[in-house]
């Protein structure tokens, strides 16, 4: 299912290309245990599509053949997954790093009791959405709910070692705005996380990303109904920095969906934009033995979420 929003127009965004490649990201199924409003996968638990065994085995090929460094792996909830613990185990024992997107909510859902421990065992690192300390508006966001169980999983993972600065065990949290406007300064909000978390619930991470909303998918669809797409891209677009370019990770990761398709990175999978603006997505299969470095990358005006004010991507603000 493709996005089909009519503002995304190859507009003025700068011309890119790819650089060596280091991050295979994959969305291995579209099934969660939430449906939060600004997911920009369409997400809920009544979801079914998951990469399938064909696929999976490819990934771990790309993996070897490629060099990769870091498998990234999303979701939907992406320990949904049956094959997630054994694709988790291929990629530490080959020495990928790797990195679950982990909504939080997810270990204390039934069937997942060993999930914690097994994650620490590997040395996964947990990157989890977390858009605000305070109860009410992350249950606003993500669901009634959400905020205490996910505070219930931030303790866990403590527990294991996760978030100490003794251990090697990453734990980062993911902020992003409540509704249609830029994030505050990551640094500045980290500070306030950390001590908030620490004070209240004796939590304690690594570090904080922040995230720009992607007009695209479910909250592409909100701000249409509320009337505020049109002033949300002129924020992003006037909030354009140049040496945002620079870090931005589409240069150096590709991102492969449940069917094993791949594009230029998550956002562009949402809306069924090809690599190369090709017709038809290229397959997994297809690339294994490519050198896509020097690539031009697929953009269009989304593209400015990723450039606006600090930058953000899967990996947080990028001005460096
Ligand atoms: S937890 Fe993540 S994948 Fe699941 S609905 Fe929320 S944003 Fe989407
Ligand atoms: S949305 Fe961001 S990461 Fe994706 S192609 Fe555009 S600039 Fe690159």
């Amino acid at each position: 299912m493709h996005d089909t929003l009519p503002h995304l127009n190859k507009m003025n965004f700068p011309a890119i290309k790819r650089g060596d490649l280091d991050t295979l990201q994959i969305n291995i199924g579209l099934k969660c245990n939430q449906q939060c409003v600004h997911c920009h996968v369409n997400s809920s638990p009544k979801r079914t599509e998951m990469m399938s065994v064909e696929t999976l085995s490819l990934v771990k090929s790309f993996l070897i053949k490629n060099n990769i460094q870091t498998l990234d792996i999303t979701g939907g909830a992406p320990e949904l997954h049956p094959g997630f613990k054994d694709l988790v185990s291929y990629a530490t024992e080959n020495n990928v790093h790797v990195i679950d997107r982990c909504n939080l909510t997810i270990l204390s859902e039934p069937g997942m009791g060993d999930l914690a421990q097994f994650l620490a065992k590997n040395e996964v690192e947990i990157v989890a959405s977390l858009p605000c300390y305070e109860e009410k508006n992350v249950d606003q966001q993500r669901g009634k709910g959400v905020f205490e169980k996910s505070i219930f999983g931030l303790k866990q993972l403590n527990s294991l070692g996760y978030g100490k600065a003794e251990t090697n065990l990453v734990l980062s949290l993911v902020y992003n705005p409540q509704g249609p406007v830029l994030p505050p300064a990551q640094d500045e909000l980290e500070k306030a996380y950390k001590k908030e978390l620490l004070q209240k619930y004796n939590i304690e991470f690594n570090q904080l990303f922040t995230i720009c909303n992607m007009p695209i998918k479910r909250f592409g669809s909100t701000l249409i109904s509320n009337n505020q797409l049109s002033d949300y891209m002129m924020l992003l677009k006037e909030s354009y920095r140049s040496k945002n370019l620079e870090n931005i990770m589409c240069r150096q990761l590709i991102s492969v969906d449940w069917q094993g398709n791949v594009y230029d990175c998550d956002f562009n999978q949402m809306l069924g934009l090809n690599m190369q603006e090709s017709d038809a997505p290229m397959h997994i299969a297809e690339l294994i033995n490519t050198n896509i470095n020097g690539h031009s990358i697929s953009v269009r005006d989304h593209c400015y979420g990723c450039t606006a004010g600090q930058g953000s991507s899967c990996s947080g603000a990028l001005a460096s």
